[in-house]
């Protein structure tokens, strides 16, 4: 995988935590080690399903 920007090597990093909507996020990103752009996979994911409505609130 090469860095969208730079297309520099990507290192993945484990990733645990909330996003600002308070949903858990459990998955890797990955740290361009060139230029230290970020590609996370909920970004990856908001980009793949993005003509698909998210899961509504409760
Ligand atoms: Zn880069």
């Amino acid at each position: 995988m090469g860095c969208e920007r730079c297309n520099g090597w990507m290192m993945p990093e484990r990733r645990v935590g909330h996003s600002a909507s308070d949903e858990l996020i459990l998955g890797v990103s990955w740290r361009c080690v060139n230029c230290g752009n970020v590609v996370d996979s909920v970004i990856i994911r908001n980009r793949a399903v993005r003509a698909v409505p998210a899961v509504p609130p409760a």
